[in-house]
């Protein structure tokens, strides 16, 4: 049975929530907290897209941006290997060409230090946030302590002095590197080919995502949160004062309104005038259904990039970026990529019975969420944009959307996160 705390009076304190992704379900949990009254809608039900199927890393001390110096002369590589961790539709490439330039620009050496503190901040209280929401429902075992490996076949790899470990380095972050063996000792199941790792200490994980945000949407069910089904097509100001949402099933007024559709958000934005650079950045899933072993910690293939851990439903290696637009049909070759690379890492692994999937990572140029108040509209706020990082942010964004709504202090600079920070 689960606990439900008491709440405080919701009269004239209604919000409604767009998206019931992880972020979504995270803001709805938050503003319940502060005593407001909530409402969400989506089209699909609770952690139905990218909250569904992404790797499971908690990982409160990521701060490092996917742009980085440099990072553009590994892409000819990526592109031309079909196996690689990148690919672009051609027809395609022309409709993201503004971000990539952004994206490029906000990897400039002098801009990584603040957005790495931004990220930070958003990421460091994740584990336990979802630990308090968790505690006392029964279900505190859908996060578990553990390791991050990033692990390499090259023995000196793994490298203290490279600048995603430097950026690790200058903000605290716990970490080990290993050397040969040392990474089979943690991980028994890694392949022998692996000469060394980078162990970053203190991390969550959670054994199914999409399992996490559906008990987190039910308690906020069981505190008197609305989920609706429904495909909004549209939020306009409206004549009375707040918005109209409309939707495929009618239209809903709220004076206050949380936009947290994920890399779906831009579009329901346009109608209120405002632009902002978000790319669907698609990932893709592969289960082994019948593994055959199980592993204690998360693992990044550092060479190949996407992260392999034990599940609920198995064992899952997920990643890779692919840029076709976010309603595209999927690819799933770009899963079955993982059968063999994940082999590697696991010789062990059963490969016979499997599950692809396709989820779409709503992202900013510079890996920072977009989260606050959108300029000249009172009463609507953003939450999305978090890239590869929006099971470990989700937490964190809901907190600091709730203290907005709710006119309340916020003991942080909340600049890095404007809507409006690409403009000019
Ligand atoms: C392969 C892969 C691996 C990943 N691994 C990790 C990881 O290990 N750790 C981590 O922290 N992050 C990871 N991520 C990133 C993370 O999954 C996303 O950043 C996060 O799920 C985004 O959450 P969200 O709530 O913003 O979006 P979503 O989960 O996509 O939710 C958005 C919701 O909005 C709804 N919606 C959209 N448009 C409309 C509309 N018009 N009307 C009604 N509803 C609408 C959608 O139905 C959806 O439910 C990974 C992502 C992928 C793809």
């Amino acid at each position: 049975m689960r606990q439900c705390p008491k709440l405080p009076e919701t009269a004239g304190k209604e919000v409604m929530v767009v998206g019931a992704g992880i972020v979504g379900i995270c803001t709805a949990l938050a503003l319940q907290d502060k005593g407001f009254d909530v409402t969400v809608i989506d089209r699909d039900g609770p952690a139905e897209g990218a909250s569904y199927g992404n790797a499971g890393v908690i990982s409160p001390w990521s701060c490092v941006p996917q742009s980085l110096p440099g990072l553009w002369k590994s892409v000819p590589k990526w592109l031309l290997d079909p196996e690689g961790p990148l690919s672009v539709r051609w027809s395609y490439a022309p409709q993201m060409f503004s971000w990539l330039l952004k994206f490029l620009q906000a990897g400039a050496p002098h801009r990584l230090p603040a957005i790495a503190d931004a990220m930070l901040a958003v990421n460091q209280p994740s584990v336990d946030l979802y630990r308090q929401y968790l505690a006392g429902s029964g279900e505190e075992a859908l996060v578990e302590n553990c390791l991050y490996l990033h692990v390499y076949r090259n023995a000196n790899a793994a490298n203290p002095d490279d600048l995603p470990w430097r950026l690790r380095r200058e903000r605290g972050v716990p970490l080990e590197f290993l050397k040969n063996g040392e990474v089979q000792e943690l991980e028994p199941e890694i392949s022998p080919e692996f000469k060394s790792a980078v162990v970053v200490k203190q991390q969550g994980r959670t054994v199914n995502p999409g399992r996490l945000g559906k008990v987190l949407a039910g308690m906020a069910q069981d505190r008197g949160a609305r989920f609706l089904r429904g495909r909004v097509d549209r939020i306009v100001p409206d004549v009375n004062g707040g918005y109209r949402i409309e939707t495929d099933q009618g239209s809903h007024a709220a004076k206050t309104v949380v936009l947290a559709a994920g890399a779906w958000s831009l579009r329901l934005l346009s109608a209120l005038g405002v632009r902002l650079p978000l790319e669907a950045e698609r990932g893709y899933h592969l289960i082994f259904t019948d593994p055959g072993l199980s592993l204690t910690h998360s693992v990044m293939d550092a060479d190949h990039k996407f992260v392999t851990s034990s599940m609920e439903m198995g064992v899952r290696s997920a990643g890779t970026a692919e840029f076709a637009g976010a309603d595209a049909a999927p690819d799933y070759r770009r899963a079955r990529v993982f059968e063999r690379h994940a082999k590697a890492l696991l010789p062990k692994l059963n490969t016979e019975s499997t599950e692809e999937w396709m989820g779409v990572r709503p992202s900013s140029p510079d890996s920072v969420p977009y989260i606050g108040p959108v300029p000249g509209h009172p009463g609507f706020f953003c939450g999305f944009g978090h890239g590869h990082l929006g099971l470990t942010g989700a937490p964190m964004t809901g907190r600091m959307l709730a203290a907005l709504v709710a006119k309340a202090p916020l003991n942080m600079d909340m600049t890095p996160y404007r809507l409006d920070r690409f403009n000019g």
